[in-house]
């Protein structure tokens, strides 16, 4: 069985659901879609495994997120128990965060690095793509990719709600990494130019569940079927059919997590 949308990034293993999870969930399978549920810890990582395990149309990616758990370190022997499971398609959410921490924080930029790193070499032992997630340091980012993809070439991974410019876009695309957009872009039109010139083969859509509502949802609980919004309006951005738009989507979706 193949959906007819893939909402790359959502996080219906968050308490905001409460007993309104099998209700949303029932909602997605109506709608055939289909999402990767991120960890952001290692206890939110095995909620989001018990829930692909229940659902067909739910995958898990297991990681650290880089400040919202920042006392948590990457225990690399509970994460390879997750990782084992056919249902845990991506390594993440790991990346860089330097949007809310102090510039001259040299240290805590550091503690952020070698979690990052952690993940990268994990994602490579376990040839797993990355779930990326990053604010306001692309540049660093970038760097230390480039140095871990010339040595790992089937390193691979995918950059969630992207919000870098054009000429960070085409860095991450040369690396072969995709990009995945949210529901900023059904009212931001800051996103437009990055879209249009992204090539088909690198897009990928996603919610970031519970936040960031697309147009005409905006301000209530976001949700995985809500990836619809999102869809449509990268059709729309690029000038392209709605129908070839969603079907390139899931595609690439399946390519990414190798979902057979
Ligand atoms: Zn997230």
């Amino acid at each position: 069985m193949i959906p007819e949308f893939f909402d790359i990034h959502s996080h219906l293993n968050f308490p905001d659901y409460g007993d309104e999870l099998l209700l949303i969930i029932n909602r997605m399978e109506k709608n055939g879609v289909w999402t990767t549920v991120v960890g952001t810890d290692l206890k939110t990582s095995k909620e989001a495994l018990v829930l692909a395990e229940k659902h067909e149309g739910i995958f898990a990616c297991v990681g650290v997120h880089p400040v919202d758990e920042p006392q948590q370190n990457f225990d690399e022997l509970e994460f390879e128990k997750l990782v084992a499971h056919p249902k845990v398609v991506a390594v993440g959410e790991c990346g860089l965060d330097y949007f809310r921490i102090d510039q001259n924080d040299i240290e805590e930029k550091e503690r952020q690095k070698n979690l990052f790193i952690k993940h990268i070499l994990f994602a490579i032992k376990h040839d797993k793509p990355l779930m990326i997630h990053s604010r306001s340091a692309y540049d660093d980012l970038i760097d230390i990719l480039q140095f871990y993809k010339k040595e790992n070439s089937h390193l691979l991974g995918n950059v969630h709600f992207f919000s870098g410019n054009l000429e960070q876009a085409k860095k991450f695309i040369a690396m072969g990494f995709t990009l995945s957009f949210a529901g900023p872009i059904t009212f931001a039109h800051d996103y437009d130019e990055v879209i249009r010139s992204v090539p088909e083969t690198s897009i990928l859509s996603e919610t970031d569940s519970p936040f960031a509502s697309p147009v005409p949802h905006r301000g209530r609980r976001n949700e995985p079927s809500f990836v619809i919004e999102v869809a449509k309006k990268i059709a729309q951005i690029r000038g392209e059919d709605e129908e070839k738009t969603r079907k390139i989507l899931v595609n690439n979706a399946l390519k990414l997590f190798k979902i057979h």
